[in-house]
């Protein structure tokens, strides 16, 4: 019996909730391990055996919907508030900004009221800012497919964003494309669990004595575009700032240590891409295009299938593009080039997760390179990186 469901998927399973969303009987149910990552657990007694779950689970398709890229370009959104907000150049907001004028709905990743991140569906321009900038924690997809697949029925234009995996399992979801049907995936190391990330905030609700109700990864408040995060708490009104890889949880995410198992198997860590667009972080600009470097951020976008070529032609007015090549792009990429090496110590991260002192116990190391990075003017530091 097990051989014809979704049970056998194991590591491989990305989370997506395809199979969850897609299973008639609905005996599917994803549960949390002790890791915090939620895998499927089917309900034996009322499986029917259709294999529709594994029709539509991207670990068994995962050549659905991929391309190797066709043109690269380097990208700065023009409009201040929006670069500042978002990640790298304001790529993805660009896109969302473009569908949600043409009337279509955009679905991407945003915290809630606890600062859990889920996809949600944006239809309005004011709730864009919901899916700016990057999380650096797993999305919950919870029933966005399902949302997905219904507005598309509707003949409503649909954008879908989100990690290659989640791009993967839409399609998978979908048995294929459809002609109004957009989609983006991001350039991807791996993801860590949200009950690391819930943990880590209780951590930092301790250090300053507060609630914290505003987290940003990837905040550019102080030292403009890189990987600073701040928080805001809510009780004594604090501000908190911090390279990322001088940060407990930073730290880990940069080292990768504590992504899911199937980030380590990631079958979409190459140049043949899922979505019709694919973005990143543009971390070889200062040296490739100089002039077209700023401190607010530069996106990479590499433009994968003529869908793409379509909507990156409608977005084009809200930026700055200037033309790259792959090889550009790729510099500090490898996950271009292969997935994340699973480090030994990945064995033993989530070992201690339920105990009371996990995150208070995890090291960041002397990292003096950092550390010194960290107090150094930033415009030094853009300076040394074009040399
Ligand atoms: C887990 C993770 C790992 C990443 N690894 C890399 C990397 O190795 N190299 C690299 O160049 N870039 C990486 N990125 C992408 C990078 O952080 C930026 O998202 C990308 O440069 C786009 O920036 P932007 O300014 O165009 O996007 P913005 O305009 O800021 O929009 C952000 C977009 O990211 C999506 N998003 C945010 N968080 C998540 C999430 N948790 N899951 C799914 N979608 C999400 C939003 O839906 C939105 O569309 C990663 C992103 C994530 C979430
Ligand atoms: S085989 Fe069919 S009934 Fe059984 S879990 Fe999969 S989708 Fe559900
Ligand atoms: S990858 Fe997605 S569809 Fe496949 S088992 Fe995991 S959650 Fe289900
Ligand atoms: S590394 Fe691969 S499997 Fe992991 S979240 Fe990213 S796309 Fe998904």
């Amino acid at each position: 019996m097990m051989e014809n469901n979704i049970s056998n998927i194991k590591e491989k399973c990305v989370g997506c909730k395809s199979c969850e969303q897609s299973c008639p009987k609905h005996c599917i149910s994803m549960m949390e391990n002790k890791e915090g990552f939620w895998y499927p657990v089917v309900d034996e007694r009322r499986c029917i055996e259709c294999k529709l779950c594994l029709k539509k689970c991207p670990a068994e398709t995962p050549d659905i919907h991929r391309n190797e890229p066709k043109k690269i370009w380097a990208w700065r959104n023009k409009n201040d508030v929006d670069i500042m907000r978002s990640a790298s150049g304001g790529a993805a907001d660009s896109a969302a900004k473009a569908v949600l004028k043409m009337n279509g709905v955009v679905f991407g990743a945003a915290y809630d009221e606890q600062l859990e991140v889920s996809h949600i569906e944006v239809m309005t321009d004011s709730e864009r800012k919901k899916i700016q900038s990057s999380k650096y924690v797993q999305s919950d997809p919870k029933d966005s497919y399902l949302k997905v697949k219904r507005h598309l029925e509707n003949k409503k234009t649909v954008l879908f964003t989100g990690t290659p995996c989640q791009v993967s399992g839409l399609y998978a979801f979908l048995e294929g494309d459809r002609e109004n049907l957009y989609t983006i995936d991001l350039i991807c190391h791996g993801v860590p669990s949200p009950k690391f990330f819930r943990k880590y905030l209780e951590y930092q609700n301790k250090q300053t004595d507060g609630r914290v109700i505003y987290f940003n990864f990837r905040s550019k408040d102080k030292r403009g575009w890189g990987t600073q995060y701040l928080l805001k708490t809510k009780t004594k009104t604090k501000t908190k700032t911090k390279t990322f890889s001088l940060d407990r949880y930073g730290k880990h995410f940069m080292n990768g240590d504590c992504y899911r198992e199937s980030c380590y198997l990631c079958v979409y860590a190459n140049t043949k891409r899922v979505g019709d667009l694919t973005v990143g972080d543009f971390w070889g600009i200062a040296k490739s295009h100089p002039d077209f470097n700023s401190p607010k951020g530069v996106s990479s976008v590499l433009i994968n299938t003529e869908k793409g070529r379509k909507l990156f032609e409608i977005m084009k007015p809200f930026a700055e593009v200037e033309e790259a090549t792959l090889e550009e792009a790729m510099v500090k990429q490898h996950n271009l080039l292969h997935p994340s090496i699973r480090p030994i110590t990945r064995d033993t991260f989530y070992m201690d997760i339920d105990e009371p002192g996990f995150v208070d116990g995890l090291k960041v190391g002397i990292q003096m390179k950092e550390r010194l990075k960290s107090i150094l003017p930033n415009k030094l530091i853009q300076k040394m990186k074009s040399i």
